[in-house]
């Protein structure tokens, strides 16, 4: 029998690994598109449903502007690197909420979420571009299906070698790496490698979008005064601490800057 799951999880393991095409390395990851993506979508319209959305406004369009620009810089990479098709599924929404929390999070699929308590810090398109980048890529590298794989991995141990996964079980899985009821999925913390890899990523695509990808450190500094030592939900946990985070991205902004360069990209806003 114990031969038996460890042949179901390694045929699993090899079969589910899909490779990020921004990092180049194999992931993790049990559920397509089609299977993730319908669950997310109808969370998100529950989520807007319940909360307060605004629109019309001009940072409402700031927050749309930003998120097209973003999701188009990422959309040319991707076809630039041998990628076109990759965001087929992708349906791209950018949603301001009226709520004081400092915080902004993204669903599969490309669905955005930033609220109007983290426009002070923000500041400036650019500021809002900085966490944009950030939230757009946790989209890009799946890092939400991903999730998903590591608690169906759990899930198996304890079922012992049941690898069928019906629909009403991945419902579950959802679910359950996700917390539906007591928060949204894109509230949740992600692992600090994947923290750290959205901010990688999400620094490219800025500095593709045009935005000055010198501003993300500035962007984190002013997360970090403000936080007074904790960081807001969406960064929370496991994130890298705000000094490593600051220092990362200070390393990285010429190459960010470098990458935008080979898209024509060499002015910054
Ligand atoms: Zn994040």
């Amino acid at each position: 029998m114990r031969k038996l799951i460890l042949i179901a999880f390694v045929f699993m393991g090899v079969s589910a690994c899909k490779v990020n095409p921004f990092t180049g390395q194999k992931t993790l990851n049990f559920y397509p598109n089609s299977q993730v993506f319908p669950s997310a979508f109808a969370q998100y319209d529950q989520f807007l449903t319940e909360n307060n959305v605004v629109t019309g406004t001009a940072d409402a369009q700031m927050i749309t502007r930003v998120g097209q620009r973003i999701s188009s810089a990422a959309e040319r990479w991707l076809t630039a690197n041998g990628h076109p098709g990759y965001l087929a599924d992708y349906k791209w929404e950018y949603n301001l909420v009226k709520d004081e929390t400092v915080n902004a999070w993204c669903m599969p699929g490309g669905k955005i979420v930033f609220y109007t308590g983290i426009l002070p810090i923000t500041q400036s398109e650019t500021g809002v571009a900085v966490v944009m980048g950030h939230e757009v890529a946790h989209a890009l590298a799946d890092h939400g299906a991903q999730r998903m794989s590591a608690g169906t991995l759990q899930q198996l141990g304890a079922v012992a070698g049941n690898v069928a996964i019906k629909d009403q079980q991945t419902l579950g899985i959802f679910n359950q790496a996700y917390g539906v009821g007591t928060q949204y999925l894109g509230m949740l913390p992600f692992s600090r490698s994947h923290e750290t890899e959205a901010d990688r990523i999400g620094l490219q695509i800025m500095a593709i979008a045009g935005y000055d990808p010198y501003e993300a450190a500035e962007l984190w500094k002013r997360m970090k005064a403000n936080s007074g030592g904790e960081a807001p939900p969406e960064f929370m946990s496991t994130h890298p601490s705000n000094d490593t985070r600051i220092n990362n991205l200070t390393v990285w902004a010429p190459d960010a800057a470098a990458e935008a360069a080979k898209f024509g990209v060499t002015k910054f806003q």
